[in-house]
């Protein structure tokens, strides 16, 4: 089992989860983040973080898409272990429909 990032964390990208997570396994696309499910010790502490629930565990009904998207772009992405500046506009995007298609593949800066 592994915990991933989901749709509505793209767009909003608040960056809460990563401060807490023990083994630093989030990594970070410009628009998106995404979790290491290989690092990933399912220990469950970031979930509660994310303010726009965006991260589910693996056992949740549709989330196999995810974990491959989460898997690809974290052996893509740099590493983030810092809360950085969230986008201005992070709380319209707040659960809009249809951001899957948003996704940029583009690597984010790491902290
Ligand atoms: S806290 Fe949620 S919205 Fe923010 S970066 Fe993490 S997963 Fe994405
Ligand atoms: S479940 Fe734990 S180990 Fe996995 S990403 Fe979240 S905080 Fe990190």
């Amino acid at each position: 089992m592994t915990y991933v990032v989901t749709e509505n964390c793209i767009n909003c990208k608040m960056q809460d989860c990563v401060e807490v997570c023990p083994v630093d396994c989030f990594y970070e696309g410009k628009n998106f983040l995404v979790i290491n499910p290989d690092e990933c010790i399912d220990c469950g502490v970031c979930e509660p973080e994310c303010p726009v629930e965006a991260i589910l565990p693996d056992t949740e009904p549709d989330v196999e898409k995810w974990v491959e998207i989460n898997t690809k772009y974290s052996l893509e992405w740099p590493n983030i272990t810092r809360k950085g500046a969230q986008p201005p506009d992070a709380e319209e995007w707040n659960g809009k429909p249809g951001k899957a298609a948003l996704l940029d593949p583009n690597p984010g800066q790491g902290t």
